[in-house]
């Protein structure tokens, strides 16, 4: 048998359930677990990460996805949420196949910990051959600490068990170096640097909150964890397998380089930004040549309300994001030790502990290929006095 494989598929919305109707779509959702109950059989882990929750509650709820406001989402998750999972629990039982459910927040992929024991329930689930179905619990996730889209959670997923591949299905065939429709739009069959292609691709989908630039985000994400993504028309017999036996066209964005280790990749590939710290020039410089933490002295002004343990990101005095790392301190402590300088720390916080913000070995440097997250406004920062 070949090696075993751990695959992660994402479907979107708009292949799960009818844009008029918003109802399941069953003969799409019976072909792909049938391929990917074959797959399972073959040996491979499989994770399917998938929408749709929100297109089927809908009805329910009496909107229409054009009119449908946050609230009324939140609400319709609820209730297609269950529907979604009993029709993949018919469809997987037939195929004598055994799913499970994972709903989860941004919060719980960003606070190190929980992500860790998401990671530990996966790998549990794939030892009793049993298919973890993940989907954002939008239900509970507030508005700005949304994921956002399926297409980042499922780079975000495949980070986290060290995936060999990320499968993106969707409606159409791939990328395209510009919009599709253009008739001199020519297809891309293999991406070496994804966020090159960032810029080009834009678009929503009609049912799903992603177009191709969350797909490009979340490839690109991916591709920095050392996963391969592959981006692919899910309108065809066994969608997955014949990507993966190479038997169509469809995108494939590779890993290129090196892959930094698991905690720095954890640290590339964020979603939402609990705190931030601004930095001189000059430090920021010394951060980005090389081995060099943050104390206090260091520190210009301070956003956000962060917990030791939390990643904050670091901006120079322009706004450019140039580094991430995790805390020592929570905001109130980083915001005193930044304010009394000359006291020893012990004074400061009344317990004895290292005196820099962040280490050196729990920092990351941006580099071009990660995605930068943009600084906050102005006026939602603290200013350290000198
Ligand atoms: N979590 C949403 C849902 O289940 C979908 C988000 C997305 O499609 O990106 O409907």
């Amino acid at each position: 048998m070949p090696k075993k494989k751990k695959i992660v598929v994402k479907i979107g919305s708009s292949l799960l359930a009818n844009s008029e109707e918003l109802t399941l779509r069953y003969a799409f959702m019976s072909g792909l677990i049938s391929d990917l109950a074959q797959l399972q059989k073959e040996g491979h882990d499989i994770i399917l990460t998938s929408s749709g929750s929100v297109a089927l509650g809908l009805n329910m709820v009496g909107k229409r996805p054009e009119d449908a406001g946050i609230m009324d989402k939140q609400a319709a998750a609820a209730c297609g949420q269950p529907l979604l999972m009993n029709a993949y629990r018919q469809i997987a039982s037939e195929h004598n196949m055994h799913v499970a459910q994972m709903l989860v927040t941004a919060e719980d992929m960003e606070e190190r910990r929980r992500f860790l024991n998401i990671k530990n329930t996966m790998l549990r689930l794939f030892k009793s051959d049993i298919m973890p179905i993940i989907n954002e619990n939008d239900s509970v996730a507030t508005r700005d600490l949304r994921v956002g889209d399926n297409d980042r959670l499922s780079a975000k997923i495949a980070q986290m068990v060290e995936a060999d591949v990320l499968v993106i299905l969707t409606s159409v065939e791939g990328l395209y170096d510009r919009d599709p429709s253009d008739a001199d739009a020519k297809f891309i069959s293999e991406v070496e640097d994804v966020s090159a292609h960032l810029e080009s691709t834009t678009g929503i989908s009609e049912l799903g909150s992603g177009g191709m630039l969350t797909k490009m985000q979340a490839a690109n994400m991916a591709q920095n964890a050392g996963v391969e993504t592959i981006i692919a028309s899910g309108i065809i017999e066994r969608p997955v397998s014949s990507v993966l036996k190479n038997e169509r066209r469809f995108t494939r964005c590779l890993v290129t380089g090196e892959t930094a280790s698991p905690l720095k990749v954890w640290l590339s590939n964020r979603l939402q930004v609990s705190g931030t710290l601004v930095v001189s020039d000059a430090l920021a410089n010394a951060i980005i040549a090389g081995d060099c933490g943050i104390s206090r002295e260091d520190v210009i002004s301070i956003q956000g309300d962060f917990t030791k343990g939390d990643v904050l990101h670091v901006y120079n005095e322009q706004g450019t994001e140039v580094a991430r790392g995790l805390t020592n301190f929570s905001s109130d402590e980083t915001m005193l030790l930044a304010r009394h300088r000359d006291m020893p720390v012990e004074d400061v916080i009344g317990y004895k502990t290292r005196s820099d913000i962040i280490g050196a070995e729990n920092i990351l440097v941006l580099e071009e290929n990660h995605l930068p997250i943009d600084a906050p406004e102005k006026d939602q920062k603290i200013v350290v006095p000198m």
